[in-house]
C-alpha cells in the first residue's frame, strides 16, 4: 500500500479469484468454467473483418446483443442491460440502488457481495445459512434494506424455488431484490417469468459458465426498464464502452445457438449427478448442487490437506477459509475423463495413498 492510497480504502479485503494457473497441466475444477468449448457460431462470428474494425469504438449499447438475449427471454429490448462479466453488472447494481439503503445477503455466498458492499460503503447485513447450508427466506422478507442472493447459492449449489423468491420480492415493494442467476441454467429455476409483475426485481446472469465465454466477460441484467436505465445512467457516467466489439459478436452468437447451449449444459448436468453419486457412495458428503460445481467433503480428511493432495495430484480444485466451510471443496464439473480421474484420485485419498 502507498501512502497515496486514499484512507477510505485502507481497510478494504478485495477478493481473492480462484488460481489461474500459467501451465495447462492440471485439471481446472476451481473456477467453474465450463469445459466444452464455446459454440462454433461463436468462432464463425469473429472473423478477420471483425478484428479489422477493432480499429472502431464498440457499440455503446451493444444491440446485437441485448438484442439476441431480449428474444432469447422474451423481454423488450429495454429491459435487458449488458456489462463486462456479470462482476461489472453486480458492481453497477451496488452503485445504482445501494448508495443510502443497505444490503442483505447470506453469510455464505458470493464472495464480491462483502467485496462491493465494502468498496461503495453500503451497510451490510449478512443472514447465516442454516445449518445444512439452505437459506432461510423469513430473515429476507424483513422491507427497507435491498437483497442480493445468488440462486443457486455459491458455493453450496443450493437453489430456492421460484415462490420463495416470489416472497421475498413481494415483501420488499420500495427495495431492489437482485437475484443472481449466474448458475442457474444447470438445473434451477429462472425468476425472469416474475420481472413484468415486479418492478423491483433485477436478475443478474452471466456467459461465463453455461455460454462457455468466461474469458469473454460478458453478463446482464434483465428487469423493469426503469432499473435498467438506472444501470444504463451509471454505465454512461463510468464506462460507456464497457463490452469490446469481440464480446458483444461472440455473446450475439453464443446467445442464439440454443441447440449447442442446451447440449453443453445437458452433459454437465449428467455429469454432475453421476459425480454426485459416486462421491456420496464413497462416503463424502455432497449437497444437492443445482449449479456446474459440486459442493463436497471428504470423510476424515480436513479440507485444506485433501486440496492439497488433489492439487499434488495435478488437480485444482477451490476452498474458503471460512469456519463452517473450510472442510468443503467446491469442485466445478469437468469433462467425463476429468471427473473420471477426479473420482479415482479422491479414492486414493481416502484410502491413505
Ligand atoms: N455471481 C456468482 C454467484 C459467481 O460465482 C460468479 C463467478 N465467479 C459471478 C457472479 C461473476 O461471473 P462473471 O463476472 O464471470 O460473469
Amino acid at each position: 500500500m502507498s501512502r497515496f492510497l486514499d484512507v477510505r480504502h485502507e481497510t478494504l479485503k478485495p477478493y481473492t479469484p480462484g488460481e489461474q494457473p500459467k501451465k495447462r497441466s492440471f485439471i481446472k475444477l476451481n473456477t467453474n468454467e465450463n469445459p466444452y468449448p464455446p459454440s462454433p457460431k461463436v468462432l464463425a462470428a469473429i472473423n478477420s473483418e471483425e478484428l479489422l474494425d477493432l480499429r472502431l469504438y464498440s457499440d455503446t449499447g451493444a444491440s446485437a446483443l441485448v438484442q439476441a438475449i431480449a428474444e432469447n427471454y422474451g423481454l423488450s429490448e429495454d429491459q435487458v442491460f449488458t456489462g463486462n462479466g456479470s462482476d461489472e453488472v453486480l458492481a453497477f447494481s451496488f452503485m445504482a440502488f445501494c448508495g443510502k439503503k443497505g444490503i442483505m445477503f447470506p453469510n455464505i455466498s458470493y464472495g464480491f457481495y462483502r467485496v462491493y458492499a465494502d468498496l461503495f460503503k453500503v451497510r451490510s447485513q449478512e443472514i447465516p445459512l442454516r445449518d445444512d447450508f439452505s437459506i432461510d427466506t423469513d430473515p429476507y422478507c424483513r422491507p427497507g434494506s435491498n437483497v442480493v442472493i445468488a440462486n443457486p447459492n455459491a458455493p453450496t449449489g443450493l437453489a430456492l424455488a421460484t415462490d420463495q423468491i416470489e416472497r421475498i420480492v413481494r415483501a420488499h415493494p420500495d427495495d431492489v431484490v437482485i437475484i443472481d442467476e449466474a448458475y442457474v441454467d444447470f438445473g434451477a429455476e429462472s425468476c425472469v417469468p416474475l420481472i413484468d409483475r415486479f418492478e423491483n426485481l433485477l436478475i443478474i446472469q452471466t456467459f461465463s459458465k453455461s455460454r462457455s465465454l468466461a474469458g469473454g466477460r460478458i453478463g446482464f441484467a434483465m428487469g423493469n426498464s426503469g432499473l435498467i436505465a438506472d444501470l444504463n445512467r451509471i454505465k454512461f457516467s463510468f464506462h460507456p464502452y464497457n463490452l469490446g466489439r469481440l464480446p458483444i459478436l461472440a455473446g450475439t452468437a453464443a446467445m442464439r445457438d440454443t441447440e449447442y447451449f442446451r447440449s453443453c449444459v445437458g452433459r454437465i448436468v449428467d455429469v454432475r449427478d453421476r459425480t454426485a453419486a459416486a462421491l456420496q457412495a464413497m462416503g463424502c458428503a455432497v449437497t444437492e448442487s443445482k449449479a456446474n460445481f459440486l459442493f463436497v467433503r471428504l470423510p476424515g480428511i480436513p479440507g485444506l490437506t485433501a486440496q492439497t493432495k488433489l492439487r499434488d495430484r495435478g488437480i485444482l480444485v477451490r476452498r474458503f477459509d471460512e469456519p463452517a466451510i473450510r472442510d468443503w471443496l467446491r469442485v466445478s464439473i469437468g469433462t467425463d475423463e476429468d471427473m473420471q480421474f477426479f473420482l479415482r484420485t479422491v479414492e486414493c485419498i481416502l484410502k491413505g495413498e
